[in-house]
């Protein structure tokens, strides 16, 4: 940030007076402006056994697959967001089932929450930052054409916990290098 939203004189990057860390302050109106993570909401939609995933049309990853998210907007909830997303990106409405994969990006100051749930109907479609839609068996699921980390950590731990139908909440801190699948 060089100029401050709020009056638009330049801005300092330093420590204000009783905080303990830099911040971007404004050098005329002396306004904080605070830039704190930013939290991705989506959803692990299924149906009939199979789980949904849309075909990136957008940069990063542009081709590769991936679970329908974004980030939340300001006034919704989560679950919200994460359904919304799911709309937009597989024209699918979903039933949220509940919190299931919290991930933690530090190095990009990132927070990933994914929701269990399911597609009503069966029905979905391509949404505009989509190529393609797909219900995926497990055997299907293209594990090498996966666009992030958090996805297939999800889909791992999805079809793992789905051999006892136990999904407790899975919250994973994801650091580079990542683990291997
Ligand atoms: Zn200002």
């Amino acid at each position: 940030m060089k100029y401050c939203s709020e009056c638009g004189s330049e801005v300092s990057f330093t420590i204000p007076e009783g905080d303990n860390r830099e911040r971007h302050v404004c050098n005329e109106c002396g306004i904080i402006h605070y830039i704190n993570p930013r939290i991705i909401a989506g959803t692990l939609p299924t149906y009939d056994g199979k789980v949904l995933l849309c075909r990136r049309a957008i940069e990063p990853r542009k081709g590769y697959w991936t679970l329908p998210a974004g980030f939340m907007e300001n006034g919704e909830t989560s679950a919200q967001a994460a359904a919304r997303e799911t709309i937009e990106e597989a024209e699918a409405r979903v039933n949220i089932h509940g919190l299931y994969t919290v991930f933690n990006l530090p190095h990009i100051s990132q927070v990933y929450l994914f929701y269990r749930a399911e597609v009503i109907d069966g029905q979905y479609g391509v949404g505009v930052e989509s190529l393609e839609t797909q219900l995926f068996e497990e055997h299907e699921i293209p594990w090498q054409e996966l666009a992030f980390p958090t996805i297939q950590r999800t889909l791992k731990h999805y079809f793992e916990d789905r051999k006892s139908d136990v999904y407790p909440v899975r919250s994973e801190d994801l650091v580079p290098p990542y683990r291997k699948p």
